[in-house]
């Protein structure tokens, strides 16, 4: 009997070990059991975990000195030293202590609950230690404290007032500007309003619904009145309902105070913005905004407002042939002449690349053209440029307001249009804009974009102008080779208007190369069939720049047997002035290999002796506006017209007078012994079978 209450004893003994056990190992908290030493005799998975341990038999036999911080250590060890009858069974002490996470090492807070467990024999004196995790609330703590203490130590006011205006927050800088005063009534609020802000602000605030900036002014004391900015916000509840509206006020006088060396700086920075750092003229952007505000304060009883274009002739050649930096160099001493000359009275700018603009503001039309007149007369005067003598002209588009336009888009876009129309009757000259010219744009892209398209295709054809002898007008001695396009849209395009646009856009070499093809076509054709014929063939000066033209037209000679003594490649003169340094290269082989160059449009330009030298051209043609004022018996024009033939003659070049329209002319020209003419008055360009006619006739 005592045996089987023994053995039911046990049993019983049994199951409430198991209980405690799975109660034990189940238990969510991390709970160890450590017996006198501090060595941990049993633990669970989740102390296991926070001591980093993968399973409790690792943690088991270890000491739980090791891993506590100091403090903990040693209360835990005062706990476990006590004799039991200090440390109740069963009454707990709970000891604050920091575990060191595994896996970043970062230290987490837990109240450690020791309870002494019931004795028995050999497991006497043992601790049962459950942890329990705080550091969610340390966490709010902490954050609460750093709220109050950022809130406190900050100089910028925070408050905020419910949504019926009463102060409900202020925080230590707030308060002390209210001398303490914890509640602010509505009326008593209004005193505040240049700190606070108004609850006329906050009634927009709560309104709008969002954030809301507005500047206050202050006195705390009668000679300090300080100025604040002030930030309203609303503030919501968690389900999104406002409830109050919160604020910062920050005093930003000494930020006014010094905002005026910050305006300089600012002005300073834009100055730099607006300024192009080559010629120190305003940029474009800088350019526009002036022309604005000088548009917008345009008094409707004055002048008006005079808006120039210019544009350097031929510049990309210079740019091209003596390197960027002489390019720059140009560009610099090209706006100090503008600025010497009409600075005082225009404003002036740099458009970008060549381009240069002015405005001025009070004046007519036809007084800004004379200024311009006595600028672009100085502008022509040689730039020292690197050890060399530059000649520049320049073009110039005239508009002006409120006659052309009132916008400064609209008047710049009607200068721009007057500068085409400069260059493209002949550069070097001034135009106004007129109300024609919106068609020449619209044309100007018109022919363009037909321009290419003919290109691909085959619509272009040769006529041919006959040279003849001066003094016996029926010799033909040659003939110019004058290109004409037909487009089936357009109808006939003349070459004055679409050779300076392809040129403008880079087609020059392709038409050229077409130009070339068609010429040693017929050329090879008629030295077939016996004649014998020099022809000319006009080529773009900034054709010569590429490399491809050489070999190209010694093909063609080779290809079509042409003697290359009747191919003469006809380059204007001002052309060949801003050509750069392949073109003198390029013409020298070209003349090796006996091909002969012509200077056209001679007069237009400003060569130098020494230069035509250096080109070695076999001829000159003197251009058709010095003809034409022969007719008028001008002595300035005609002593012109012999210089021109006694340098000819001096460098053993042979002249045509281009352009010869009546008698007079011609008899001038015989008179004055010039070799050659072409002109209406024996022939204009002449279709092929026309111009065969007239060689047989
Ligand atoms: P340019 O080289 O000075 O050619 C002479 C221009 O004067 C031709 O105009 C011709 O028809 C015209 N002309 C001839 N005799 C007289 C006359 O007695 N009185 C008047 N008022 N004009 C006369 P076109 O054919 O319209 O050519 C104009 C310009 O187009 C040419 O001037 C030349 O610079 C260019 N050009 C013509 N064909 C070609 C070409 O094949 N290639 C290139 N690159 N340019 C060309
Ligand atoms: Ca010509
Ligand atoms: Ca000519």
């Amino acid at each position: 009997m005592q045996n089987r209450e023994l053995v039911e004893a046990q049993a019983v003994s049994e199951r409430e070990r198991r209980k405690y056990l799975t109660l034990f190992e189940r238990l969510p908290l991390p709970a160890v059991v450590l017996d006198r030493s501090g060595v941990v005799r049993e633990a669970n998975e989740a102390a296991a975990a926070v001591f980093g341990c993968s399973a409790t038999e690792q943690l088991c036999n270890r000491s739980v000195y090791r891993m506590l911080d100091a403090e903990a250590r040693s209360r835990v060890h005062a706990y476990l030293a006590a004799p039991p009858s200090v440390t109740e069974e069963g009454s707990a002490t709970e000891i604050p202590l920091h575990v060191g996470r595994p896996h970043d090492g970062a230290y987490l807070s837990y109240s450690a609950h020791l309870a002494r467990l019931p004795a028995c024999s050999e497991e006497d004196g043992r601790v049962h230690m459950l942890l329990v995790d705080r550091h969610s609330d340390d966490r709010q703590e902490r954050e609460g404290r750093c709220r109050q203490m950022l809130s406190d130590s900050t100089s910028t006011l925070i408050h905020a007032f419910d949504l019926t205006g009463n102060l409900i927050f202020a925080n230590r800088a707030a308060s002390a500007y209210l001398e303490g005063a914890e509640t602010l009534s509505v009326e008593q609020r209004r005193a505040f309003d240049g700190l606070l802000g108004s609850r006329a602000l906050d009634i927009e605030v709560l309104i709008a619904g969002k954030p809301i900036s507005n500047q206050g002014s202050y006195a705390a004391a009668p000679e300090d009145r300080r100025s604040f900015l002030i930030q309203k916000f609303p503030l919501r509840d968690d389900s999104g309902k406002i409830f109050a509206v919160g604020g910062t006020s920050t005093d930003v006088s000494t930020l006014m105070a010094g905002q005026s060396d910050l305006y300089a700086a600012f002005s300073l920075a834009k100055d730099l913005a607006n300024r192009d750092s080559l010629t120190g003229l305003a940029n474009r952007p800088g350019f526009v905004e002036r022309l604005r505000g000088a548009l917008a304060g345009l008094d409707p009883a004055g002048k008006g407002l005079a808006l120039g274009f210019l544009d350097i002739d031929a510049f990309k050649d210079i740019n091209d042939g003596m390197g960027h930096e002489i390019g720059d160099a140009i560009l610099s001493a090209f706006a100090r002449r503008l600025e010497d000359t009409m600075g005082e009275r225009a404003c002036l700018g740099r458009f970008g690349g060549d381009e240069f603009l002015f405005f001025i503001a009070d004046s007519t039309p036809e007084e800004a053209e004379r200024l311009l007149q006595r600028t672009l007369g100085d502008i022509r005067s040689p730039y020292e440029v690197a050890g060399t003598k530059v000649l520049l002209t320049c073009s110039a588009g005239l508009s002006h307001a409120p006659r052309d336009a009132t916008r400064a888009e609209d008047l710049l876009r009607a200068a721009d249009m007057a500068l085409y129309s400069a260059k493209s009757n002949g550069r070097d000259r001034i135009s106004h804009f007129r109300e024609s010219l919106r068609f020449t744009s619209e044309r100007r892209l018109q022919v363009f974009s037909a321009l290419r398209k003919a290109l691909c295709e085959d619509s272009f054809r040769l006529v041919f102008q006959p040279k003849f002898d001066i003094s016996d007008r029926r010799r033909i001695v040659g003939a110019e080779a004058l290109l004409r396009w037909r487009d089936p849209q357009l109808g006939e395009v003349s070459p004055a208007e679409f050779v300076p646009l392809a040129e403008a856009n880079g087609l020059h070499n392709a038409l050229d190369l077409r130009v070339l093809k068609l010429f040693a076509r017929q050329q090879g054709e008629w030295v077939r069939r016996g004649l014998r014929l020099p022809v000319s063939v006009n080529l773009s000066a900034r054709s010569l720049q590429s490399t491809e033209l050489v070999p190209s037209v010694l093909a063609l000679l080779d290809y079509h047997d042409i003697p290359p003594e009747l191919l003469l490649l006809e380059i204007t003169e001002t052309g060949l002035m801003t050509c750069a340094s392949e073109a003198p290269r390029n013409l020298a082989r070209l003349a090796d290999a006996g091909v002969r160059i012509s200077i056209d449009d001679f007069g237009t330009g400003y060569s130098s002796l020494a230069y035509l030298q250096k080109l070695r051209p076999s001829e000159l043609k003197i251009d058709r506006s010095f003809i034409a004022q022969l007719d008028a018996r001008d002595e300035a024009s005609e002593r012109i017209v012999r210089a021109m033939l006694a340098l000819a003659e001096s460098l053993q070049l042979s002249t045509v007078a281009e352009g010869i329209e009546t008698e007079d002319q011609l008899a001038w020209l015989v008179e004055n012994g010039c070799e050659f003419g072409q002109g209406f008055l024996v022939s204009p360009g002449l279709e092929i079978p026309a111009f065969e006619a007239l060689l047989s006739e």
